[in-house]
């Protein structure tokens, strides 16, 4: 063997499946094995072992991480499975006994340790340099700021507890560490996610930590008045609205957190609702909506719905259309119920037939869409900052403060052909359509 071949690094293809939360477990993983010197690779062909980390939240997630670990084990042959689906290792097992380990979601160490064993890494220090801010799979000028990890509440449709085990909150100083790395590196804007990102804090009951010499609690609220310091924005995901909410609202108002809440409300029937478990579902959400609104007219409010929940007949299904006209939301994101293996939902009494689920979800969405036009609409003629995502033959391809990459809308703006990715933009909104704003750039 040749001094330059005993010195290639070892290399590891990565498959990564599922929301943003497994995309944050990825990123850990990766850090790490650039931290080790492993190089890493896009292609099957150029990787000594492949990880893939997998997705468990319904059926068809489950179906698309087994076809992923079979196409990695035949065009690879070495494979290491990671993520929610790898919590249910005898389903991994069963259907590709070849891999090499099978670990559940959060566990870059045992994923590591797979690693190691499988493929020792050829540590060279001269070249196996990483960021300080790790390795991400969002663009540069984003990044995902995982909280907390597992959930307290039973929703029946959901497994996640049983799968991620109870709320385990990161220390709020970690926390804060890792968004001034993250902004130190150039982001300019971190969305903040968790399974309840409301309940932050809640299990080492809102535990002192520190940050920069000072005592900050582990609460949201304080979480996000210090993330407020890095002046970037701040975008909060998962949020339910339990009356402690209220508080984030005077930060919105101070531009200290952006005037988003992604609140999936997944129900308005009070007995669905019931049926489901959610969290937060006794609260009287029309009047906290219309109390937020008054204090920040501009608050953009996403929400998912499920239709088709057991039991749901047609008069709790328009209940939640009444909900909709009332609440008046800004996005809205709506799936056919569907049985999750494992869940307790699967076994209540009178299920909604499928066709019906669908159709329903297909008549929400329709009964939405004018009214998301209606909240877009009146943006137009207001003057806004934006962030530059993208530039295509369109112009620039940015985002306001009421877009999420990749579930909100977009802002085309049609003269913005020159802008730099990544960097904010003022512009005045001329026109939209049912998703997306059209605007030109302002001096
Ligand atoms: S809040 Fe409900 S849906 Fe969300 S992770 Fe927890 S149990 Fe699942």
């Amino acid at each position: 063997m040749s001094e330059n071949q005993s010195r290639k690094p070892a290399t590891v293809g990565f498959v990564s499946l599922g929301c943003p939360k497994a995309s944050s477990d990825a990123e850990q993983i990766l850090t790490r094995l650039r931290a080790e010197g492993y190089s890493l690779s896009g292609s099957y062909e150029g990787a000594d072992l492949v990880v893939v980390n997998t997705c468990g939240f319904i059926d068809a997630a489950v179906q698309e991480s087994l076809d992923a670990i079979g196409e990695a084990l035949a065009e690879n042959g070495k494979v290491v499975v990671t993520g929610c689906l790898g919590a249910k290792g005898d389903v991994v097992r069963e259907a590709h006994p070849s891999v090499l380990a099978v670990t559940g979601p959060h566990a870059t160490q045992e994923v590591m340790d797979a690693i190691h064993i499988h493929l020792p890494p050829a540590h060279d220090p001269f070249v196996d340099l990483v960021p300080p801010q790790g390795i991400r799979l969002t663009p540069d000028h984003y990044a995902y700021l995982k909280i907390s990890e597992g959930c307290n509440h039973r929703c029946t449709f959901c497994i996640i507890p049983s799968l991620r085990g109870d709320l385990v909150s990161r220390p709020v100083g970690d926390v804060l560490r890792e968004a001034e790395t993250l902004a130190a590196a150039g982001v300019k804007e971190l969305l903040v996610i968790s399974q309840d990102t409301s309940a932050y804090g809640v299990d080492v009951k809102y535990r002192t930590g520190f940050w920069g010499g000072k005592p900050v609690k582990t609460r949201l609220y304080e979480l996000c008045n210090a993330l407020g310091d890095f002046g970037i924005w701040v975008r909060l995901h998962y949020v339910y609205p339990y009356p402690s909410v209220d508080d984030l609202i005077p930060l919105m108002k101070e531009g200290r957190i952006l005037p988003y809440l992604d609140v999936p409300f997944q129900h308005a029937s009070g007995r669905i609702l019931k049926l489901m478990k959610r969290p937060a579902s006794a609260e009287k959400v029309l009047d906290r909506i219309r109390a937020w609104r008054s204090e920040v007219p501009d608050l953009t409010i996403r929400s998912t719905f499920i239709t088709g929940f057991p039991g749901e007949t047609e008069a709790e299904f328009n209940e939640l259309l009444d909900f909709l006209d009332e609440a008046e939301l800004d996005r809205v994101g709506a799936f056919a119920y569907s049985d999750v293996e494992g869940a307790v939902a699967n076994a209540l009494p009178d299920p909604v037939p499928p066709d019906l689920r669908e159709e329903r979800r297909m008549r929400l969405m329709r009964h939405q869409e004018d009214i998301s036009t209606r909240r877009l609409e009146r943006r137009i003629g207001q003057r806004m900052s934006v962030l530059v995502d993208d530039i295509d033959e369109e112009g620039a391809i940015a985002r306001s403060e009421g877009d999420a990459p990749e579930i909100d809308g977009l802002v085309i703006i049609t003269d913005g052909h020159d802008l730099p990715v990544g960097e904010f933009a003022e512009v005045m909104v001329n026109d939209c359509d049912v998703h997306d704003l059209y605007a030109t750039l302002v001096g």
